[in-house]
């Protein structure tokens, strides 16, 4: 089972390492790396040279490890790019926006009745206001308020093995975690001060209670359920099955396999529970949510991210992604010693991965050396040590074209060099 917040530690320590490193001899980053795009007509100064990031000293990487925020979460698509740059042309009422933006949304995802979506500057911020709007309602003095709770309800279910760092938007909004493992420990935690039951989507497998039970729990005691659904894309599906399900907020991340902007994420849900989020977000400045302001830029974007998302064919994408890792499987399984093996993740991130392992005796190198050695090759990749142990793990829905034939080539170079 693949959790996201294993590997983001590791990269966010990687990346912290190697920031140190550069610092210290800031000549090792720098290189050609990957290829430079052609710069707009009549860019000078800055940016003139079609890559930015070497402008500025940072190594671009070759990404092999998925829709991580630590590397830029995903590449919008060009027609992203084009209507958020329309959008950049024009003054507009962002709360009027914000409500457009969410009935489009609404149509394009054939959500239910009597559900509305607004987006957010991300999941975490949609799990942040959606619990802020819990909690408030349209109460102009509790929205100031907060974190003080004073006078609103306190406490959040969640089951144990679905604690990750995210929760950390939820007790921003002062509420206590209450955790349970068990259906009776959550019959026992149940109680007036209960504001909300909190799902992670990604830990469906690892706790007692799954997830259409939860909600239906939930709704028994008449408190509101919230899933975090941020990397459950594929399968398209997932983005109205939990509204469906009856859950009454959830939240997605826009930045990740959806492709909108960065800085975006879709908070899904009750009309009433959507609106009361809203007034606890930015544009609103006394609220906890103005730190996460949504411009007009994302607003946009994402709704044609999600267009063009709905219209893509998955069947054919998977079928890419599964071929890239072929590839790559082809070439280091000529090496002797190497296997490799192929595993789908039932539930977020939910596309092929690879895990290339080898026996000790006929390669010597560790897998945190081989992954130290991609990231410092020409172009850097980025491939981590299985969170499994002994070996790596990569997954191909994030490569450019063609680069899974450097990625071929430089791993094989690598374990070669250490073959006995
Ligand atoms: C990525 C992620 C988030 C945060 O999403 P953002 O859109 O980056 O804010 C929250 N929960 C889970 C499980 C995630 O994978």
């Amino acid at each position: 089972m693949f959790i996201n917040q294993n590997p983001n530690r590791r990269s966010f320590l990687g990346s912290v390492s190697a920031a140190v490193a550069a610092l210290v001899s800031p000549s090792r980053l720098f290189g050609k790396t990957v290829a430079a795009t052609p710069p707009p007509a009549g860019v000078t100064g800055f940016g003139a040279t079609g890559n930015v990031y070497e402008e500025l000293g940072v190594t671009p990487v070759i990404n092999g490890e998925g829709t991580m925020t630590v590397l830029g979460g995903s590449l919008m698509r060009p027609e992203v790019e084009a209507v958020m740059s329309m959008a950049g042309r024009h003054f507009v009422p962002i709360l009027e926006l914000e409500v457009a933006a969410g009935n489009r949304i609404t149509q394009l995802l054939k959500l239910p009745d009597g559900y509305t979506a607004i987006v957010t500057s991300g999941a975490a911020a949609a799990m942040q206001s959606g619990l802020a709007g819990i909690l408030t309602g349209d109460n102009e003095q509790f929205i100031q308020q907060l974190p003080d709770l004073t006078g609103m309800k306190t406490e959040v279910i969640i089951q144990k093995s679905h604690r990750n760092p995210f929760d950390h938007q939820l007790r921003s909004t002062g509420i206590k975690l209450v955790v349970i493992e068990t259906r009776e420990q959550l019959a026992r935690a149940i109680n007036p001060n209960t504001a909300m039951m909190h799902f992670s989507n990604f830990a469906n497998s690892a706790g007692e209670i799954k997830v259409e039970e939860w909600v239906k729990i939930a709704h028994a005691h008449n408190i509101p359920a919230f899933i975090d659904a941020a990397a459950d894309t594929p399968p398209v599906s997932h983005l109205w099955d939990y509204a469906q399900m009856g859950y009454d907020l959830i939240a997605f991340s826009g930045g990740k396999a959806i492709r909108g902007p960065q800085c975006a994420g879709l908070l899904v849900g009750k009309k009433d529970l959507v609106a009361y989020a809203l007034l606890n977000n930015s544009p609103h400045e006394d609220t906890l949510g103005r730190s996460q302001k949504v411009g007009k830029e994302e607003v946009v974007g994402m709704v044609k991210a999600l267009e063009l998302y709905l219209a893509e064919d998955h069947a054919a994408l998977n079928a890419e992604w599964q071929r890239r890792l072929d590839y790559i499987s082809a070439a280091v399984t000529k090496i002797p010693g190497v296997a490799t093996e192929f595993s789908l993740p039932d539930v977020a991130n939910h596309v092929p991965h690879l895990h290339i392992s080898w026996d000790p005796k006929r390669v010597s190198a560790t897998p945190r050396d081989v992954s130290a050695a991609l990231r410092q090759s020409k172009p850097s990749i980025v491939i981590g040590a299985s969170e499994r142990g002994g070996g790596l793990s990569m997954n191909s829905f994030m490569l450019q074209p063609d680069e899974e034939k450097i990625i071929a080539e430089k791993l094989a170079q690598i374990l070669k060099a250490h073959a006995a």
